[in-house]
């Protein structure tokens, strides 16, 4: 009897997992088809001349333990310090104080000094570059923030902010309106609307207030305040009090030695061994469908051009929406391709820059080269650069060479605007004079660079999304067909929730369940996104 078949497109995260579950728990055949040479879409690790770029800094964290035990099984943990237990380590990597119970599945650990596949266990730090200073992330009102601010403008915040409480504006529509409710419009202008209209690219009077529901729930200013009230009184350092609100704020995350990518070319190593199929350079573009089912899809080969034919029997999709609408045959009706052609998406450029050294330092690090940050976000609004990566403190095996400092710088832009299209010679110039503009690096001692557009990373939540509904009805009704990941799905999902998609959907095959309710109800609960 012959095997049946699933085609997969894309060999990102969601893909490549849901191939790998298949093979584990199945008898259907995988094959993807992945557009590009690479493993883990963008979560991929790009390369250049030794050293190693993660596009857009991948934390490993999960509130499913399904999804970290996976993750162990791939890499095992990195063997903790001398003197301190396994246990620690587990307990510490705690996301949102929830404690982890899961661990390497045989108490594997490695060394990182010795082992290539390990999983490192990483202290996050990350702020804000506002007026050339540094502020916490997210904003601590903590005497620091204060002082740094000064008095006139910090005077300003907090009349502002009382004005918001007297006489909040009715009926909140928009980002902006949300911002301004909850903090007041001199914090709002302060701390929030250069960076978020870099990253959306529209001002945030444009974006719906719901996507500050979803994303910066969490954030109040009177728990703010209270914790600064209670920062002045807090008794001496090693007190027993303070002592454990440390413990509660350490923040660690997983991180493959050699960036996200090596976990996602280490899994398509597995689909292999195990029998499943991926082909690179393939770009999907033609999807055949009959009443209710997808019969085969197409693919173009990017660098000869020739097309292939491919039959299944389970076609499923990571590929963005809207180009999956596009490839349809016969063409979906006209009410789905106007709301598919009105879904927007954000695009990115990293550009790397290895270095002798950056000029900023921590007063506090007197004699350290290098600040702890792992990114910064750049808040000032006389550049463009968005936020600057330190690839040195994600892991120290990206940089080939320990002595230099290896930084991504990254750009939100749309795909063919003038940021998109300079020359790579333009980009890394803007590049390196934005940063020696506001004080980071000295221009001369930039060594080497490279740049890198991914399109698409952000599917956003505004142009047609407030009708995505009536587009997943008609996608789902084809009932071979299963939208998985991020893009393919048009959610904000990070690598754990488009992993979890493709572990769903397999449980789905294997129960027998039609319904794919349950394969969208992932990442819709409100509080997982950081709220500290
Ligand atoms: C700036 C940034 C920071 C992030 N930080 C984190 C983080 O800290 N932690 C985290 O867990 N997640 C993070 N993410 C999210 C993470 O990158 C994604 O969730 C994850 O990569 C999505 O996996 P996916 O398989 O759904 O899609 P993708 O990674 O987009 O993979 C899709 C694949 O499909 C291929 N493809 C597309 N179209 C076609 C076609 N027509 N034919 C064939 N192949 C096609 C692509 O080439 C790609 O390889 C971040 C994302 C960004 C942009």
């Amino acid at each position: 009897m012959t095997k049946k078949q699933a085609i997969i497109i894309g060999a990102g995260p969601a893909g490549l997992t849901l191939a790998l579950e298949l093979l584990r728990r199945t008898d259907i055949q995988p094959v993807i088809l992945e557009q590009s040479e690479y493993m883990g879409g963008i979560s991929r690790t790009v390369r250049y001349k030794g050293n190693r770029m993660d596009i857009g800094g991948h934390r490993f964290f999960s509130k499913s333990d399904r999804v970290m035990q996976w993750w162990f099984e791939m890499l095992p943990l990195e063997r903790p310090p001398e003197g301190q237990p396994e246990s620690e380590v587990v307990r510490e990597i705690a996301y949102h104080g929830r404690r982890r119970t899961v661990r390497s599945p045989d108490r594997r650990s490695a060394d990182p000094s010795r082992d290539e596949e390990v999983m490192l266990v990483r202290k996050r730090k990350s702020r804000i570059y506002f007026r050339r200073k540094f502020f916490d992330y997210p904003i601590a009102l903590s005497t620091d923030t204060l002082k740094k601010i000064g008095l006139g403008q910090t005077l300003r915040i907090g009349l502002s902010y009382l004005t918001s409480v007297i006489a909040p504006i009715r009926d909140e529509k928009n980002l902006e309106q949300f911002f301004i409710n909850r903090f007041g419009w001199q914090l709002y202008q302060t701390f929030f609307r250069s960076y978020t209209e870099k990253v959306w690219g529209v001002p945030c009077r444009e974006i719906s207030a719901a996507w500050g529901a979803q994303r910066v729930k969490g954030l109040s200013i009177r728990r703010a305040i209270s914790h600064m009230i209670k920062d002045l009184f807090r008794a001496k350092p090693n007190d027993l009090e303070q002592k454990g609100i440390e413990t509660s704020l350490i923040e660690r995350f997983l991180y493959p030695k050699y960036g996200p990518g090596q976990m996602w070319e280490r899994v398509a190593r597995q689909v292999v061994e195990l029998g499943g199929q991926i082909i690179t350079n393939q770009t999907v573009d033609r999807i055949h469908t009959t009443a209710n089912r997808i019969s085969a899809i197409e693919s173009r080969h990017s660098l000869n051009h020739e097309r292939s034919n491919f039959a299944g029997d389970y076609f499923f999709s990571t590929m963005p929406v809207k180009e999956l609408v596009r490839a349809l045959e016969p063409h979906a009706p006209e009410d789905i391709v106007e709301i598919s052609e009105g879904l927007i998406y954000r695009d990115f450029i990293t550009v790397g820059l290895l270095l002798n050294s950056i000029k900023v330092k921590d007063a506090n690090l007197a004699g350290e080269k290098l600040i702890k940050d792992n990114w910064i976000y750049i808040q000032e609004p006389d550049v463009a650069l968005g936020r600057l990566q330190i690839f040195n403190n994600w892991s120290p095996y990206l940089v080939a060479d320990p002595s230099k400092v290896w930084l991504g710088l990254e750009y939100f832009c749309n795909e063919g605007d003038t940021l998109w299209s300079k020359s790579d010679r333009d980009m890394i110039e803007l590049a390196a004079d934005e940063l020696e503009q506001i004080d980071i690096i000295e221009k001369s001692e930039v060594l080497d660079a490279t740049v890198i557009r991914v399109p698409k990373t952000y599917p956003a939540y505004f142009g047609t999304y407030d009708r995505f509904d009536v587009l997943r009805e008609y996608l789902d009704h084809f009932e071979n067909l299963f939208l998985l990941g991020r893009n393919g799905m048009h959610k904000y999902n990070n690598q754990d929730h488009s992993m979890l998609t493709a572990m769903i959907a397999v449980d789905n095959l294997v129960e027998g369940r039609t319904d794919k309710s349950n394969i969208w109800a992932v990442n819709t609960e409100e509080d997982y996104h950081e709220s500290k």
